[in-house]
């Protein structure tokens, strides 16, 4: 795994569009921060996450990117190409929107040249792309978010806004805490029972993922068009940022974007 970043393999064959997920190295935070962290709310120095945004900035060939200030609800930013945005909302380098992020866990759009990033530490980052009608989203999906199915509000505006075929539409799912690790010890009261079926038959584990691709596919996605990395962040901290591994940590990036 070379590079700062992986990258999905349904969204490669797309013209104009970048995306990554980051790892952990190549940024210049210091432990326990160390080293790509992007989040400003973690305890870092704030000098440090700006350089490690123009870092991610910089290896997408971005001009500038939305970073959401996510409060793991099931509010979906929508930013049209002809809708005029205070450019003090988005980041840009030598222009850091720090104290005026935009409040949402997902974002779609139709412009280029704006990246769409998601900051997450165990959490899911989920991209979505519709090649044919040139519309990209991002959505942070936690385990409220996939208990509120912000994944299928985030599609139904896509469908909704900006005429997406749902069969059309590729997502993919970032790393986050696998079945292995996402222990739920009160799911009786977090989690609704019609959900229990992501549950493993004996531990207090659920599998997101799988719950993920299913509102997926509910929304009429093509189980083709996703793809997931399959990798656990709490096992994997080596590459990631774990927050129930490490408390205090920092925040990985999951971008895609359209170049203009
Ligand atoms: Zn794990």
């Amino acid at each position: 795994m070379a590079g700062p970043k992986m990258t999905f393999s349904c969204f490669s064959d797309i013209p104009h569009l970048v995306h990554g997920v980051f790892f952990r190295r190549g940024g210049v935070s210091r432990p326990p921060f160390d080293s790509l962290n992007v989040g400003f709310s973690t305890g870092d120095d704030p000098a440090a996450v700006s350089e490690n945004r123009n870092r991610i900035l910089s290896w997408l060939r971005m001009p500038r990117a939305v970073f959401l200030h996510q409060v793991h609800g099931s509010e979906v930013l929508v930013l049209p190409r002809d809708e005029t945005i205070d450019p003090d909302r988005f980041w840009a380098p030598g222009h850091p929107a720090t104290g005026t992020a935009l409040t949402a866990d997902a974002v779609v759009t139709d412009q280029t040249g704006l990246a769409l990033v998601i900051q997450v530490a165990d959490c899911q980052g989920v991209m979505l792309a519709d090649p044919h009608k040139h519309v990209i989203a991002n959505v942070h999906s936690g385990w409220r978010g996939s208990v509120a199915n912000i994944i299928g509000r985030c599609v139904d505006i896509m469908i909704g806004r900006f005429g997406c075929d749902p069969q059309q539409i590729l997502a993919g799912i970032s790393p986050s805490l696998g079945p292995c690790c996402a222990e739920f010890i009160h799911y009786k009261q977090e989690i609704p029972q019609n959900l229990w079926q992501y549950k493993h038959p004996e531990k207090a584990v659920f599998d997101f993922w799988a719950l993920s691709v299913d509102q997926l596919l509910a929304k009429g996605l093509i189980l083709d068009h996703i793809s997931g990395m399959n990798l656990c962040t709490r096992c994997r901290p080596d590459l990631f940022f774990s927050f129930r591994k490490e408390k205090t940590t920092g925040r990985f990036a999951c971008a895609i974007g359209l170049l203009g």
